[in-house]
């Protein structure tokens, strides 16, 4: 339903109407006897003689031009009290008035016609005055409520709707790792700063950027730093927020904000999360959403409303620019698209640094050691990183963060909290026969990644962990990376079913499986690096509930699909098979293994390659 004065006045003037009628059918014939209503008994003409004759007739009053009287007697039949009865007169009862005089019995007539008449007008009006008024007063109650379902007729007025940084204190220097972004913006702001530059030689200021990157890598910031650079407001609002309950009210939400930025040019409009209004329309399970396609038209009337030389710039945020509406893209529109990515190590190295000037870090420390230690993490891991080990460290009452708090807050970030360690038992043995599997595989395989500590404190869901050392260069991995990888996933398995039997062997591994499979099927489908030869099947991110991709679900044969499935088990066997034989073959170093770590309870890379070394001949790398 849509909400509108127009519509509230459609509907409401039927039931005006229809209220009229009713209020006439049942209460208009008796506001004709007016007041008298409330008299119920009543007296016949010559028995209201005998009365005034007996004299217990008080007061006379007559009504509607002598046709009708309301006594108010007194006497042993009316229980002694003074009652008012209604008596019906003759046409003409010209001895009445004169037996009233007679008898000092007070005389009053009453001017009916004009009575009645007021009495209908107010009574006709009484019923429609009651709808209007309580509409009004429904209005004024939604109009003033902050959310809930009053909403549904404020509008879109009523609310904050956005919000607004009249001086945001970001500049460039506080966002770090993302330079081709940054440069990017850097012109945005010379735009905002001198536009007659531009303009003068006919250059067309671009309306809108469109930010993409996965969360936490700055694009808010980045927003952020263009206003502050460029000393201008910033306003911004979440996609989310526009899509309400209601229809509509997107819609004027999008016409509030950029009302409020024309007043106030040169500024920035922020919206961030940009897929939820901006998604491509007509997709999607359950068909289009009205309210959503709306908020976008509404969008794109804006963006098209006002000349690139005003000095707005709409910057929105994204981290799936594919699933963007294609209108949105157009030249006109977001016509700039930046990307912004997951750092590298040098950028993590310059997020750090920035992060870092404001704490209090032993010298000692290195930077570019943190770097290393943590790839695949955005710049707010990295923020939440540092203040983590800063809180560590206040915890723990020393006056510098130090690598050790470092590391517990890296751990802590990728795996979650440290628990306790369990007691000696026959599971913990288990525990750290899967966890030496993994290490001893991951350690005797050229192609793995090294170890970086084995553990049996808990951590998160993880009953116990082994770490590898990440490597730097995650873009390009060979074939026999990634099998080493599902080589040393599968070596807790494969431990457990060698040292405790086919039949003792435990969920535990279920996380790994999960992995070796995902690992297994990407080898088939998306790298070409298994017998089906160099096809691509699947896409990186065949998201089926995100509406466009829906389609792509099955772009092979059902006959490749078998071979698909046939293809993934087959390397999987190969690789379970090798591994099982690395565990034989070091069968001893691993009891070993097993003993320190239970002792220890943790024992770190360096450590464990030493100890590999004592007790076996030459480490043989496979
Ligand atoms: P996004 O909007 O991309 O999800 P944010 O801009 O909100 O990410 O980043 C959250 C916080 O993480 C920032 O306030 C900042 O402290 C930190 N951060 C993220 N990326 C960077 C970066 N490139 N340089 C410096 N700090 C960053
Ligand atoms: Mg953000
Ligand atoms: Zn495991």
């Amino acid at each position: 339903m849509k909400f509108s004065w127009k519509n509230i006045l459609l509907w409401s003037l039927p039931i005006i109407v229809i209220s009229f009628f009713l209020w006439q059918g049942l209460f208009a014939p008796v506001t004709n006897e007016n007041n008298n209503n409330l008299v119920n008994s009543r007296m016949t003409y010559g028995r209201f003689l005998e009365y005034i004759e007996m004299g217990w007739v008080k007061k006379v009053d007559i009504y509607e031009n002598g046709h009708t009287a309301i006594i108010e007697a007194i006497g042993p039949e009316l229980g002694n009290r003074i009652q008012k009865i209604r008596v019906e007169l003759p046409a003409s009862a010209p001895e009445l008035v004169t037996k009233l005089k007679k008898n000092h019995i007070d005389l009053d007539a009453h001017p009916t016609k004009n009575n009645t008449a007021l009495w209908n007008l107010v009574g006709n009006l009484f019923f429609p005055l009651l709808l209007i008024i309580s509409l009004a007063l429904l209005f004024r109650r939604s109009n003033n409520t902050t959310g809930g379902p009053g909403q549904a007729m404020s509008f879109g007025k009523s609310k904050a709707l956005f919000q607004i940084e009249a001086k945001t204190g970001i500049v460039f220097d506080d966002v770090a790792g993302i330079d081709e972004a940054k440069e990017e913006f850097e012109e945005i702001v010379t735009f905002l700063k001198k536009p007659e530059y531009f303009t003068a030689v006919g250059a067309k200021i671009p309306k809108g950027v469109l930010l993409v990157g996965p969360p936490g890598t700055g694009k808010t910031l980045l927003a952020k730093a263009i206003a502050g650079e460029a000393n201008v407001p910033f306003f911004s609002i979440s996609g989310s927020e526009f899509v309400e309950m209601f229809v509509g009210v997107g819609a004027s939400r999008v016409r509030d904000l950029f009302k409020k930025a024309k007043e106030n040019a040169p500024c920035i409009i922020f919206i961030d999360e940009i897929d939820a209004v901006g998604r491509q329309r007509g997709t999607g399970i359950g068909g289009g959403n009205d309210e959503r396609e709306q908020t976008l038209n509404q969008l794109l009337t804006e963006m098209d409303g006002f000349e690139g030389n005003t000095g707005i710039i709409v910057v929105a945020a994204t981290n799936r620019a594919d699933i963007l509406d294609s209108a949105l893209l157009r030249p006109g529109r977001f016509d700039r698209q930046v990307n912004v990515d997951i750092p590298d190590f040098k950028g993590r190295l310059d997020i750090l640094k920035v992060h870092s000037k404001n704490k209090k870090i032993d010298p000692n420390v290195s930077i570019s050691i943190i770097a290393r230690r943590t790839p695949g993490f955005s710049g707010a891991d990295l923020a939440n990183l540092l203040n983590e080990a800063a809180i560590l460290t206040a915890r723990e009452h020393k006056n510098q963060i130090t690598l050790q708090e470092i590391d517990k807050a890296i751990d802590r970030i990728i795996a979650g909290m440290e628990g306790t360690a369990l007691v000696d038992s026959k599971s913990k043995r288990l525990i750290a026969y899967h966890e030496i599997g993994h290490a001893i595989v991951g350690t005797l395989l050229k192609d793995h990644e090294n170890v970086q500590k084995v553990t049996l404190i808990p951590r998160g869901q993880a009953r116990g962990l082994t770490w590898f050392t990440p490597s730097e260069d995650q873009s390009l991995i060979s074939r026999s990376q990634i099998k080493a990888k599902i080589m040393g996933a599968l070596g807790g398995r494969a431990t457990e079913e060698i040292v405790f039997g086919e039949s003792e062997i435990t969920t535990g591994a279920s996380n790994d499986l999960q992995q070796v499979t995902a690992m297994a099927r990407q080898m088939v489908t998306r790298f070409g690096m298994s017998n089906i030869g160099p096809l691509s099947l699947e896409n990186e991110d065949s998201n089926p509930f995100l509406g466009r991709s829906i389609g792509n679900l099955n772009e092979y044969s059902d006959e490749i699909a078998i071979k698909i499935d046939n293809q993934i088990q087959t390397i999987v066997e190969e690789c379970h098979l090798k591994t099982r034989e690395i565990i034989k073959n070091n069968r001893v170093i691993i009891d070993k293994l097993v003993d320190i770590l239970i002792e220890k309870e943790t024992i770190d890379g360096q450590e464990f390659r030493k100890i590999i070394e004592q007790y076996s001949d030459i480490p043989q790398k496979i």
